[in-house]
């Protein structure tokens, strides 16, 4: 048995009676840097959901740092028992959407410090001093007290990602970070990802942005179908991506 900090076996989703994710295995290695890329409508999104109890699986198991979350639908009862131990996982996962979805009434800072104090009990004046830190981090020092409509979307996701980290996740999943921004607004956020790579995150990067998949990730999963059809180093996987099917990916 592997020790990857995330294990995923036989992970498996249907959406009424479609199948989009069909016996998913996946290894993340703690630090490591996986980017998933894989056609519109691969099962991208399902899986990162998936991950983060954002959508109960019909078969499969999914463990982080050894620790089983994953569960089965005819095991109705056994998830009421795990709810705790889910609502603790979910906490050990960060994750940073495609739409920022940041709490529209709060500023940059109280968007940070909500779940640090609302969910972990931290003391208010420790978060704040965490949260100034964590922004500062993702490059919005002095921007604490702007409200998400005054951020450019570069900003925002920015914010996104600090809120994500203000839990201390043990692992942070992206789905599709950079592709609702201003293409001038790409690079500010994924020199943030590099930053966190660089740092010893353990990332799942779901991205069309190749530049990046081939500096950062460690290792390219290749999704189609609801099945990983490829999965292996950048130089690899790209290059045999490039010429199978590059015009389907972007
Ligand atoms: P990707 O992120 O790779 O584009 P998704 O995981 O979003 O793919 O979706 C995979 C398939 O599952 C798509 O056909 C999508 O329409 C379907 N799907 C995703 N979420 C739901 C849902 N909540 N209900 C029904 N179908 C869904
Ligand atoms: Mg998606």
């Amino acid at each position: 048995m592997s020790d990857a900090l995330l294990q995923v076996r036989g992970l498996t989703k249907a959406f009424a009676g479609t199948t989009v994710l069909d016996g998913v295995d996946l290894d993340v290695e703690a630090g490591s840097v996986t980017v998933l890329v894989g056609p519109s409508g691969s099962g991208k999104s399902t899986l990162l959901r998936c991950l983060n109890h954002l959508e109960t699986p019909d078969a499969g198991t999914i463990t982080v740092d050894g620790e089983l979350i994953g569960y089965r639908r005819d095991g109705e009862r056994l998830r009421e028992l795990a709810q705790r131990r889910i609502a603790a996982q979910r906490r050990a996962i960060g994750m940073v959407f495609q739409q920022f979805q940041l709490f529209g009434h709060m500023t940059a800072l109280a968007n940070v410090v909500e779940a640090p104090v609302g969910v972990l009990g931290v003391a208010r004046s420790e978060a704040e001093s965490r949260g100034r830190a964590l922004l500062a981090r993702v490059g919005l020092a002095g921007r604490e007290d702007a409200y998400p409509r005054q951020l450019s979307g570069g900003q925002q996701q920015r914010v996104a990602i600090a809120r994500a980290l203000a839990m201390d996740p043990q692992l942070m999943l992206f789905d599709e970070p950079t592709s609702a921004l201003d293409p001038a607004l790409v690079g500010e956020v994924l020199e943030v990802l590099r930053d966190l790579a660089r740092g010893g995150t353990t990332m799942v990067v779901v991205t069309h942005e190749r530049a990046f998949a081939r500096e950062v990730a460690d290792t390219v999963v290749v999704l189609e179908h609801g099945r990983i059809a490829r999965s292996g180093p950048p130089s690899e996987v790209l290059d045999q991506l490039s010429e199978r099917r590059a015009p389907s990916l972007d």
